[in-house]
């Protein structure tokens, strides 16, 4: 065998679906998943459908929820959105601990609407003032990308994290701002590096996610700008659905319509085989180890100013055996998400987890 120890994987950017109106996973079971996947810590995003995280009080349930169930730690994100009237609750979410703010800039799960960056600013103006040194992380609309950055890091000199790049185009913008100085990272879904639009022909709901799977081209880009560190880092956006509800989603809604008045039923699973397909990659040298490492510990741990005391190498690691013998094809039979399905069924992995340390804890062994 042939055994490497790397730091934990940092996921900035989950759905764990807890508590909400969609049943499809858990804090306890989607951490479970990640467990599985290599993840020693992973962040959870606001907009539980139904029941989104506007609110001290819900943030807190979160937090209760996690301390008694969680597998690996979870941390989680406050939301705040033009109509959700909740300004006031901002100082007290990131007091009780929220590790930075989400704001969704587009139509996805939760919302139904593309927004300008003046609707945001009163939140953004009061982010800054009560939490400066966490950040906003950003799901941008179509044309609201360039306005945003400059409202959040210009005037206000706030840490910016574009969530899901998912064209070069955007990249180019985002590292233009990056060496100029300003405080500004992007995070990119093995999706949107791994898989195309075309999916979305054959596989229907079961390939729509937002923002969408990029064309081939597009996914060739990216992969190279993330190999090259011009995308800071990997986010997941693990968004779990049952294959029941993607298929309602099918059956109601073949074209995929994104409208208030249409079935949707966006994002995709896979947290736990994220980590062995990005060893494959680095087997064959498409991605170094180093930028692996970086992009999946050095970087999230940066972007939410986190203790590495804490969080870091020491009290957090995952030993892996990368050996000939470790390479398998994923099977129906390593899927753990609540959503009883992975879109990486059938690809490689190239490494197998041995071990998992979580803030000091072992949380996973494989006998
Ligand atoms: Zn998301």
């Amino acid at each position: 065998m042939s055994i490497i120890k790397l730091p934990g994987a940092i996921d900035l950017h989950v759905h764990l679906r807890e508590p909400s109106d969609n049943k499809a996973e858990t804090i306890k079971n989607g951490s479970l998943a990640a467990a599985h996947g290599g993840f020693s810590l992973i962040c959870d995003m606001p907009n539980n459908p139904g029941n989104p995280t506007w609110t001290v009080a819900k943030l807190k349930e979160k937090i209760a929820i996690a301390k008694k169930n969680a597998t690996v730690t979870t941390l989680f994100y406050a939301g705040s959105q033009p109509e959700s009237n909740n300004i006031a609750q901002l100082e007290s979410m990131a007091s009780a601990g929220a590790v930075g703010l989400k704001l969704y800039g587009a139509p996805t799960t939760g919302n139904d609407k593309d927004y300008t960056a003046k609707d945001f600013e009163q939140i953004i103006k009061e982010w800054h003032r009560v939490a400066p040194d966490k950040p906003i992380m950003l799901h941008a609309g179509a044309d609201n990308l360039e306005d945003l950055i400059n409202l959040v890091t210009k005037k206000y000199s706030h840490h910016l994290h574009i969530c899901h790049v998912h064209s070069s185009k955007a990249v180019k913008l985002i590292n233009s701002y990056k060496t100029k100085g300003y405080k500004i990272s992007c995070g990119v879904c093995p999706h949107h590096l791994l898989k195309t639009s075309h999916e979305t022909l054959g596989k229907g709901w079961f390939s729509r996610m937002q923002p969408p799977l990029a064309n081939q081209d597009e996914a060739e880009s990216l992969l190279k700008l993330f190999a090259g560190g011009a995308i800071d880092l990997l986010e997941s956006d693990y968004a779990p659905h049952t294959k029941d509800y993607k298929l309602a989603a099918e059956t109601n809604n073949p074209h995929g319509v994104h409208k208030p008045t249409h079935t949707t039923c966006f994002g995709v699973p896979g947290i736990e085989h994220i980590m062995p397909i990005m060893l494959s990659l680095v087997r064959k040298n498409i991605i170094s180890l180093d930028r692996l490492i970086d992009a999946t510990h050095t970087q999230p741990i940066k972007v939410l100013g986190l203790d590495k005391n804490t969080f870091g190498p020491a009290k957090n690691y995952a030993k892996w055996d990368i050996s000939d013998q470790s390479v398998k094809r994923i099977s129906e039979k390593d899927v753990i998400s609540g959503s009883d399905w992975s879109p990486y069924v059938g690809y490689i992995a190239g490494g197998k987890l041995i071990k998992l340390v979580s803030s000091g804890k072992i949380v996973h062994e494989t006998k």
